[in-house]
């Protein structure tokens, strides 16, 4: 099949990858000079609401998917009159608003923290009358990685830059234990798989790292539940990834999904028979025939900012390192290591010392 990539960052580097052995012809479509993506395939670099581009890609392409979540709904929906589109443009619809996203997981019976559309400073005094160190104030729309967040006992001024710029809610922040994200697989409605669930740690609204698995058999069998009514909602098709908390009284609370593959099943690539990057080109092509098995704990962490000394990484043994081949630039993903082990304990011993050649 001819499918066609909107975003051409790692992820679609990497899903793409993944294909080598599954007869695909691609093209990655992306406004930016080389993105990672464009060493593997054909790149148009374009905006991803060009017209020629999406003419080109509804009548030479069998399949569109995304590596990104901003891209225009109308594209898709144009998209959607004329050949498959994975993910569906009504899941990107709401996973681009915080609002709507927290009201269909609520509407769905799915446990989200309290939240509240507001629109000016007063709305945050009107609605929270205990201590606003206990509330986020997040755009609704763009923001990513931590990006467009303030806590709302923050200066005025900040707080009013933020909702004079963007439509916002205020969100209770949640007093943790951990977090976790579910990545979910569906072809069809009779073909679909979960993961088990991956233990995700975040570093000033970034992932810094992730270890797999997360187990526990409660928890698993409650974000599939909630899972499955997602996915049949949308009528879903391709990976789907939904972020929780596990809050300190053991509750399961969504904070939000991707309708896409995630950094946190990067994972996936060496610790089972079955990446989430092929399962999701399998799954969009309808040639999801076997379910990922054969797990491995592993452990996940993002190389940020800059590239790792090598020879340093090297002294604690074995580890696969994937390079996006992007230039280093404060904060920026710039690849992960995956290191596998029979055993957690074992990933965990070493977490630290990686931690520290990475961040230094
Ligand atoms: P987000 O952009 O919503 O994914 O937020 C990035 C990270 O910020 C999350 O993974 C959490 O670590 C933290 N965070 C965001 N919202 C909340 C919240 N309501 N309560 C606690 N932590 C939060």
């Amino acid at each position: 099949m001819k499918i066609a990539i909107f975003g051409a960052g790692q992820l679609a580097m990497m899903m793409i990858d993944a294909s080598k052995d599954l007869g695909h012809e691609f093209i990655v479509i992306d406004p930016s000079s080389q993105p990672p993506a464009s060493k593997l395939s054909k790149h148009y670099m374009v905006e991803y609401n060009d017209e020629d581009i999406l003419k080109f890609v509804a009548s030479e392409c069998d399949v569109a998917t995304i590596d990104f979540e901003n891209v225009d709904i109308c594209s898709l929906e144009y998209l959607e009159n004329h050949i498959k589109v994975s993910p569906p443009s009504n899941a990107l619809k709401i996973c681009q608003d915080r609002l709507y996203e927290k009201r269909l997981f609520a509407e769905l019976g799915i446990n989200v923290t309290d939240y509240h559309p507001v629109g000016d400073l007063m709305d945050i005094e009107n609605l929270v009358c205990e201590d606003k160190s206990n509330y986020i104030l997040k755009s609704r729309r763009f923001g990513y990685d931590g990006k467009n967040q303030l806590k709302c006992d923050e200066e005025k001024e900040l707080l009013n830059n933020l909702l004079l710029n963007n439509d916002c809610i205020i969100e209770k922040i949640v007093d943790f234990t951990t977090e976790v994200s579910l990545i979910c697989v569906r072809q069809d409605e009779d073909t679909m798989f979960f993961y088990p669930l991956v233990e995700n740690f975040h570093r000033d609204g970034i992932l810094r790292y992730s270890t797999f698995p997360y187990l526990n058999t409660s928890l698993q069998n409650l974000a599939e539940e909630y899972a499955t009514s997602l996915l049949k909602h949308f009528n879903y098709v391709g990976v789907l990834v939904i972020e929780f908390f596990v809050s300190k009284d053991g509750s399961l609370i969504a904070n939000e999904m991707a309708p896409r593959v995630h950094n946190s099943g990067h994972w996936s690539i060496e610790g089972c028979s079955m990446s989430q990057f092929e399962s999701h080109i399998r799954s969009i092509t309808g040639q999801l025939t076997t379910f990922a098995d054969d797990f491995k704990p592993c452990l996940m962490i993002n190389v940020l900012s800059k590239y790792p000394n090598r020879e340093k990484m090297s002294e604690l043994g074995k580890y696969y390192m994937h390079s996006y081949g992007k230039e280093e630039r404060d904060l920026r993903k710039l690849g992960h290591i995956t290191k596998v082990a029979d055993h957690k304990q074992e990933l965990l011993k070493d977490l630290e010392r990686y931690l520290d050649i990475l961040d230094n």
